[in-house]
């Protein structure tokens, strides 16, 4: 989570919103990276669609089957689903997002009939520094005219 939140300090120096993610297989952290919808000019470039997409492309397979991923903000409904397309065994996630996350909030993504894989799911994990970097970079937008 450590590192998942240095990703996310790095997006927010780079002006994206502060959320990192990190996929980890055997302990080893295999791909990692901040949101990247800015610089990428792509919606779809949220820290854990990059970190799956690098971790498949580093690891040379489709799914991440017994793979883990960490992140600081309760994925939204698109990133729920594809870390269950991409098979992932656990998730680990900082701060609930009432307003926008997709696992425990909105959809509930998880809960579906139609999702036919569930990762098991752990969240809370520093959520007051995950948060707050959230919080300070929204402040901080919007004092700016
Ligand atoms: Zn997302």
């Amino acid at each position: 989570m450590e590192i998942a939140l240095e990703e996310a300090r790095a997006a927010g120096d780079r002006g994206e919103v502060p959320i990192g993610a990190v996929v980890v297989v055997d302990g080893e952290p295999v791909a990692r990276s901040g949101n990247r919808t800015r610089e990428l000019n792509d919606i779809t470039a949220h820290a854990e669609i990059v970190a799956i997409r690098m971790a498949s492309d580093r690891l040379g397979q489709e799914r991440l089957v017994g793979a883990d991923l960490y992140v600081t903000l309760e994925p939204c409904t698109m990133c729920a689903a594809a870390i269950s397309f991409a098979r992932i065994r656990r998730l680990y996630y900082g701060a609930e997002d009432p307003k926008g996350g997709g696992v425990d909030n909105g959809v509930r993504f998880y809960a579906q009939p139609t999702c036919h894989h569930a990762p098991e799911v752990y969240s809370g994990f520093n959520e007051t520094e995950a948060a707050d970097m959230l919080r300070a970079f929204f402040s901080d937008r919007r004092d700016v005219p």
